[in-house]
C-alpha cells in the first residue's frame, strides 16, 4: 500500500511542476508544426496502428505484450515499420504519429531517455534514398527549432534553456570509424562533446533488423542512419533504406535465427513485390526533452512510464 501512496503523491507532484506545463505546450507545437511541415511537402498522414499480428522485433530485449483474440495472436505495436512498408507501396509519401509500447528492461531507467510508452513521428517515402531522408530530417528540425524559438521564447527562458538552431548539413560519422576512435560508448562520448546534432551512418548489419537494406557496394553494412542530439542527450532518431528483395529478406531472418512464422503476414504481403523505400522515426518525448533541456525524459510526459517503476 505504501507503494500506491508514493505513486500517487509522486504523480501529483509531477503534475504540479511548472516545467510539465511548458513541455506540454512545446509538445503541441512539435505535433502541429511537424504535421503541417510534412503535409506541405506532400506526405499523407495515416492513423496509427495500436496492435497487430506483426510488429517490430527490435534489436534489443524487451518484455513482449501480446494477447489472443478469436484464435489469432496479436502484439502491441513496438513500431509501425511493417505497416509503413506496406502502405508506402500505394501511397508514396506517408507519416504517422505512432504510439509505441516497448516494455524496456528495468536497467534502462538509468539512461533518462527510455519510457515504456512513447510516440514516434514515423515517416516513409517510396523510392527515396537515405541522403534525401537525412536532408528532410535536418530541414524539418531546423524549421521546428526556429518556430519554437519564435513562439516559446518566454517559456524557454523560464527553463533557463537556450535552443540553438543548428547549421546544415549535420556532421556525419561512420559507425565503425566512430567506434574505433571513441570506443564502444561512442554515441554518448560524441554526444557529450558536440554542440550540434550529428549523424551516425553505415551501421553494421548485426546491429539492426532484417528490414534495413545492406549497401550494394559494402557487404555487412546497412544504408542506415541515427541522428544524435548534442550535449549528452544521445539518440534522436533511427532510420534507413529498406530491404525489398524477398530472397535477401528471408536470408536475413534466418541469419538472426528468427522464424518466418513471426512475420507471416508481412511476408505474405511482400510476396506480391516490394518497392524500394526509406524512412525514419523520431521520438517526440526525446525531442521535447532536448528542446527543453530536461535532465530526464519523464518531464516530457504527463504520465511517464519509466522502466522498472510503478506508474499510473
Ligand atoms: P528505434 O527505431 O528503435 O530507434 O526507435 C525510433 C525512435 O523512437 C528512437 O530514435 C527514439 O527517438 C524513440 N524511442 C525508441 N525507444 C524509446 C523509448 N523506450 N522511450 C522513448 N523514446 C524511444
Ligand atoms: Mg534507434
Amino acid at each position: 500500500m505504501v507503494m500506491e501512496t508514493d505513486t500517487v503523491s509522486e504523480l501529483i507532484e509531477h503534475l504540479s511542476d511548472k516545467r510539465l506545463g511548458v513541455a506540454l505546450k512545446i509538445n503541441g507545437t512539435v505535433r502541429s508544426h511537424m504535421s503541417e511541415y510534412l503535409r506541405t511537402k506532400g506526405y499523407l498522414e495515416i492513423p496509427p496502428v495500436i496492435f497487430s499480428t506483426v510488429t517490430d522485433p527490435l534489436n534489443h530485449p524487451v518484455v513482449d505484450p501480446s494477447f489472443d483474440y478469436d484464435g489469432v495472436k496479436y502484439a502491441l505495436t513496438k513500431s509501425m515499420i511493417f505497416h509503413k512498408q506496406m502502405l508506402v507501396q500505394k501511397f508514396e509519401k506517408i507519416f504517422t504519429f505512432s504510439p509505441n509500447i516497448r516494455l524496456e528492461l528495468p536497467e534502462k531507467a538509468s539512461t533518462g531517455r527510455h519510457l515504456l510508452e512513447f510516440t514516434q513521428i514515423d515517416i516513409e517515402q517510396q523510392g527515396a534514398t537515405r541522403e534525401q531522408m537525412m536532408k528532410l530530417a535536418e530541414d524539418m528540425l531546423v524549421s521546428l527549432f526556429k518556430k519554437v524559438n519564435q513562439t516559446h521564447a518566454a517559456e524557454l527562458e523560464s527553463l533557463g534553456r537556450t535552443l540553438s538552431v543548428p547549421e546544415t548539413p549535420f556532421k556525419k560519422y561512420k559507425y565503425l570509424d566512430a567506434e574505433k576512435e571513441y570506443g564502444p560508448d561512442f554515441e554518448n562520448v560524441l554526444s557529450k562533446k558536440s554542440s550540434s546534432p550529428f549523424w551516425i551512418i553505415d551501421i553494421p548489419l548485426d546491429k539492426r533488423e532484417f528490414y534495413d537494406r545492406e549497401k550494394a557496394d559494402e557487404p555487412g553494412i546497412l544504408a542506415d542512419m541515427d541522428l544524435v542530439y548534442p550535449e549528452g542527450f544521445c539518440e534522436a532518431l533511427s532510420g534507413g533504406e529498406r530491404e525489398y528483395d524477398m530472397k535477401k529478406i528471408l536470408e536475413r531472418i534466418a541469419k538472426k535465427e528468427q522464424t518466418e512464422e513471426q512475420f507471416k503476414w508481412f511476408l505474405e504481403f511482400a510476396k506480391y513485390g516490394l518497392k524500394p523505400s526509406c524512412g525514419f522515426g523520431i521520438g517526440i518525448e526525446r525531442l521535447v526533452r532536448f528542446i527543453c533541456g530536461f535532465q530526464r525524459i519523464e518531464m516530457a510526459h504527463p504520465f511517464p512510464k519509466v522502466p522498472g517503476r510503478r506508474s499510473i
